[in-house]
């Protein structure tokens, strides 16, 4: 029972053929594109991410942590650029803690490279897998370049392929499986601010830098050769939408009003916008994500989520980590684990989809509200004091391997006190004065 198959090699397949290949196994990887190493960017899609702590985990699990550390530019703190142009920091953890700025495209290179050392994973490229029969464990492929259709048996499955899953769609139809899928009513597009001449950044690439304008925002992200992906997420349709910018002139028109002082630092902006496409952005909750004890959904086959916590990728990485301990514990037995493995797992990405969407909010809106701001410089300063008695949430998600449920949780909790506490008299005056964090300590009492 030793042939494993991989659906598709984005990031988190790809992390997972590595993993499966150091237990033992022969891996075989289908993926439907191209190999990535050898194909040309596609113009609007150079996706940077954030990195934080759970993907890094299972970076460090399969031992490339730092090949991708020297492929990363940390952002420790976000800054909002507001309307008159006045910047504004805020920390996203302790001094030493960061996100990581990374090229998707990047860091899937890096693993696909990685796992061509092990000689027991096999990639096949232009293989778009059409179907799967459960009761054989029999793989259907599509051979795009040859135009041929192949069947593989494969003794376990693991269905890597994204949102869009070819595996989830046929377990949709088996008994007792739940799905649900919902597009988030606004879309995104890919911007970019190019470096200066000489290759600096123009602006502090260790920040992650938001515009928030209330119903949409943009951010940008720094990549090595000095430019920033600016991302506009913005509704899909409306009276302020993708639908209605359609002219050169309105998109300048808005851009001048909107975001002046990034304007100036986008000189292909107008091109950018009409070549770049516009993407929308999916959710999708599903369970189990196993079928018997051959078949397991990993990544965003699993649970995609809106990109607003900076959590799509960690999540699908922590997904092989939790794998990894739970088949390790089992001592490598099979019975039984991928049953565990989901009842585990599936409250965690239910948990982290609504964290996201809830992050979205607070990203365009209220990290330009000062009410916002005050609640997160009291609960910094009292979690400075107090620790163990208080992690923010952003910390409990980004910096730390809390389940994302009990994180959901917490932040619940969390919340109520800081309501009471938002309720004291004259609290932007007092908030640093001692009486502050004392009642903070008697609510959690
Ligand atoms: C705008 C944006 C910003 C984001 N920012 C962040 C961030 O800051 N931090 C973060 O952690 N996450 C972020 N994400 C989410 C992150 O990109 C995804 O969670 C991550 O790429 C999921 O990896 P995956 O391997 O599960 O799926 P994918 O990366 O989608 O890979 C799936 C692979 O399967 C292949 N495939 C698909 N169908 C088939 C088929 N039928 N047969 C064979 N192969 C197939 C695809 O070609 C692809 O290679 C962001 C997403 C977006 C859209």
């Amino acid at each position: 029972m030793k042939n494993v198959a991989v659906v598709g090699a984005g990031l988190v397949g790809s992390l997972q053929a590595i993993l499966m290949a150091q237990k033992g196994y022969n891996v075989s990887v289908f993926e439907r594109r191209e190999d990535l190493r050898k194909a040309k960017l596609i113009s609007g899609k150079s996706i940077n991410l954030a990195l934080s702590d759970r993907g890094w985990k299972a970076l460090e699990l399969a031992g490339i942590a730092e090949d991708i550390r020297a492929i990363s530019i940390p952002m420790h703190s976000r800054c909002m650029h507001a309307l008159d142009g006045s910047l504004s920091y805020q920390p996203y953890g302790k001094e030493d803690q960061a996100i990581y700025s990374v090229s998707r495209g990047g860091l899937n290179q890096k693993l696909m490279n990685l796992a061509d050392d092990y000689p027991n994973i096999e990639y096949f490229f232009d293989r778009k897998c059409q179907d799967l029969e459960l009761a054989s464990n029999t793989l259907t492929f599509n051979n795009t370049k040859e135009k041929t259709t192949e069947k593989h048996v494969f003794d376990r499955i693991f269905a890597t392929d994204g949102a869009f899953s070819a595996v989830r769609m046929r377990m949709q139809k088996s008994t007792l499986f739940d799905y649900s899928q919902k597009y988030l009513d606004h879309g995104y597009k890919e911007l970019v601010i190019p470096a200066n001449e000489d290759g600096s950044h123009k602006l502090d690439k260790n920040c992650l830098h938001i515009w928030p304008r209330g119903e949409f925002m943009m951010i940008a992200l720094a990549n090595l050769d000095g430019s920033f992906t600016c991302t506009l997420f913005f509704p899909m349709k409306g009276e302020t939408s993708f639908e209605t910018l359609k002219t050169r002139e309105q998109v300048g028109g808005f851009f001048e009003k909107t975001f002046p002082d990034a304007v100036s630092m986008m000189p292909t902006l107008l091109d950018d916008y009409f070549d770049n496409p516009t993407s929308t952005l999916i959710m999708v909750r599903c369970t189990p994500w196993n079928y018997q004890d051959k078949v397991l959904l990993l990544g965003d086959a699993a649970h995609a989520i809106v990109p607003f916590y900076g959590q799509g990728m960690n999540c699908g990485f922590e997904d092989c980590t939790v794998f990894d301990e739970m088949y390790k514990q089992a001592n490598g037995n099979w019975d039984g684990l991928l049953d565990r493995f989901s009842d585990q797992r599936v409250p965690d990405g239910n948990a982290i989809l609504d964290l996201a969407l809830f992050n979205y909010v607070e990203m365009r809106d209220l990290t330009a509200d000062p009410d916002f701001l005050l609640r997160k410089k009291i609960e910094a300063k009292f979690s400075n004091l107090y620790p163990e008695k208080w992690m923010p949430l952003y910390s409990q998600v980004t910096f730390s391997h809390i389940r994302y449920s009990d994180a959901l949780k917490n932040g619940q909790y969390q919340q109520t006190i800081m309501d009471q506490v938002m309720q004291l008299d004259d609290i932007h005056q007092n908030w640093n004065e001692p009486f502050v964090m004392e009642k903070m300590l008697a609510l959690l009492v």
